[in-house]
């Protein structure tokens, strides 16, 4: 090693190479170098690079293990020795940082990620322990080196680096655990057995199916709902009258329940918590908090390193001006908090309508607001996940959806894409659940691009509409997934029995009471089955209940579900 010190790092498309056999040498070399400026600081050889034969970027990683307080001091002390920190869109955070920094070896330059890691995670010890499996396992190693191989290949146009990350930490993640390298903790409950009592915050169609799959396996369902003769009712043990918001009503259901769950994203963060108190509270607190707020969501997307559609928080007329210039029209401006089934956003064609806009969504006081570009898309995707309390993800089919003015009319899975594209969308969703720590089913709504590349559109830290269709269509339903996940049970198989549509069964005119007819010639199809939410009033655009072909060989499904629905309607 002649050529120290350290020089800058420089970012170069993700390529897969052959091992390089000077990568150790190059990695003692710096940590030698290390604990001469640093005594008693381990650097250790992790990653590709560190494993004889294995192909990669033929990066050197060194990770150092240290305690939080010491962190800042090696920080800078690798800043003085000439390495660099991390830039970019979703840079490790100061209390776990990368350090960047290239060196000269032999005439060859060799970039370095110099990572600083606190014990509390564990990290330095799974990272040792995957590259000692690797080490040890050629089958592993050619397996890894395949996966990587193929991400490489599959990926282009600048976007290499972050799909590499995100699709290499799903093979890791998963080779944590089936060779046991990632533990469970110790002191981990068991599952909790039938009998056992799942609260749900929110009582609407999606509560009712998932207290359907509960009711099946011999679970007590209770249900938080303004309304007693909410959907849920029907298949609820007992129903706590109270807003989504009320705190003393959430605190209650916790108590009564053993595991907490919620079917909507609007219920009050403090209630959300005070349920929580009673009985552990699943997907998570943190996944409610960062999906409620679009503006919330925004921000946390971007720090996993996901992309979305450019936007601007802004607060005012002047500043949707600015946006809009910005952006470019047309422009989508939403409200941060309660927006479904495209309400709570307008968009804006014209500049002359930003204005207007503006006072739609109550923005007119200052109150922040999301402006977006409005995104070209070829086709929207969805992915449903789920991951286990022990960090395991499992993704259902991609479904591809469509919608009609903000609401989903028709859902059809798995989704006719290529194949390379479903993998990213599942790699993105399983990024995001990893992300926001959900234990539970999870989805992520996604634009796909017109020339390739995906984009998220939205998170939902549940079950969802674009997810019906493995009620019929799936070897395990998204509800029975999202139960098995809570209750700290095994994840069922997410294998599709064939092709599935389902289009939702939406109301139409005025406020009325709810009364449907023509479901025997819906059925007259006896592929088609009818899901009816038990919802007593209809009005127009109201989710009434979807109708959901599955199980077929051919692509038929779609057509015959649009004809079933084309036979049903709410009588006046
Ligand atoms: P909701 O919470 O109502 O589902 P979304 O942000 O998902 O809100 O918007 C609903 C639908 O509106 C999307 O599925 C998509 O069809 C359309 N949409 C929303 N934002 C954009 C955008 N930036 N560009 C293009 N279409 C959009
Ligand atoms: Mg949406």
């Amino acid at each position: 090693m002649s050529e120290l010190p350290i020089r800058p790092y420089e970012r170069l498309p993700a390529a897969v190479a052959p091992w390089d056999p000077a990568c150790p040498d190059v990695a003692r070399a710096l940590a030698r170098l290390i604990s001469g400026v640093l005594p008693g600081v381990t650097a250790h050889h992790v990653g590709s690079s560190s494993v004889p034969g294995l192909a990669g970027k033929n990066i050197v990683d060194l990770a150092i293990e240290a305690d939080p307080d010491a962190i800042p001091l090696i920080v800078e002390a690798m800043l003085s020795l000439g390495f660099g920190r991390q830039t970019g869109i979703a840079p490790f955070p100061p209390t776990r940082p990368l350090l960047l920094g290239a060196v000269g070896h032999e005439g060859t330059p060799y970039r370095i990620h110099l990572h600083v890691m606190p014990p509390a995670r564990d990290e330095l010890r799974e990272l040792l322990g995957f590259r000692d499996a690797l080490r040890a396992d050629a089958a592993l190693r050619e397996a890894y080196a395949a996966a990587k191989r193929s991400i490489v290949a599959a990926v282009g146009k600048g976007d290499e680096n972050r799909l590499y990350t995100v699709h290499k930490g799903d093979v890791v993640e998963e080779a944590l655990l089936r060779l046991g390298i990632r533990r469970p903790p110790a002191d981990r409950p068991a599952p909790l057995p039938p009998g056992s009592t799942i609260g749900i915050l929110g009582g609407g169609q999606l509560g009712r199916m998932l207290g359907s799959a509960a009711r099946a396996m011999g679970y007590r369902i209770i249900a938080l709902d303004p309304d007693p003769l909410c959907p849920t009712a029907a298949v609820a043990d007992e129903i706590i009258v109270g807003r989504y918001d009320d705190v003393a009503a959430a605190r209650r259901l916790g108590a009564a329940a053993d595991v907490v769950t919620y079917e909507l994203e609007h219920v009050g963060l403090v209630a959300a918590a005070a349920a929580g108190e009673g009985a552990p509270l699943r997907p998570g607190l943190v996944a409610l908090a960062a999906t409620q707020d679009r503006l919330a969501e925004r921000r946390f997307i971007r720090s996993i390193g996901e992309w979305t559609a450019p936007w601007r928080e802004v607060r005012g007329v002047a500043e949707a001006e600015t946006a809009a210039r910005e952006l470019g029209l047309p422009m989508r401006l939403k409200s941060p908090i309660g927006g479904y089934d495209g309400r709570s956003q307008v968009r804006v064609a014209a500049a002359e309508g930003v204005a207007a806009g503006v006072a739609a969504l109550g923005g007119l006081d200052g109150r922040p607001l999301l402006a977006e570009a409005e995104i070209d898309f070829e086709a929207e995707l969805s992915v449903v996940c789920a991951r286990d309390r022990d960090g395991r993800t499992l993704a259902f089919p991609i479904s591809r959806n469509v919608h009609d003015a903000g609401v989903l009319a028709e859902t059809v899975a798995p989704a006719p894409i290529d194949p390379l594209v479903a993998a990213d969308a599942r790699s993105i969703a399983s990024w995001v659940a990893r992300g926001l720590d959900a234990v539970g089913v999870i989805t992520v709504e996604l634009f796909a691009l017109r020339g390739g590349g995906l984009m998220v559109n939205e998170l939902a830290p549940r079950v969802h509409n674009s997810g019906h269709w493995t009620i019929e269509g799936a070897a395990t339903s998204q509800f029975e997934q999202h139960l098995r996940a809570i209750l700290g049970l095994p994840l069922g198989s997410a294998e599709p029995h064939g092709s599935a549509a389902m289009v939702n069964l939406l109301g139409t005119g005025p406020d009325r009471p709810a009364v449907l007819d023509g479901l025997d010639a819906a059925l007259a199809d006896p592929r088609v089955k009818v899901h009816v939410y038990g919802k007593r009033r209809v009005f127009d655009r109201r989710k009434m209940g979807h109708v959901t072909v599955a199980g077929v060989d051919d692509d038929s499904a779609l057509e015959r579900a649009r004809q079933a629905r084309a036979a049903l309607s709410w009588k006046d």
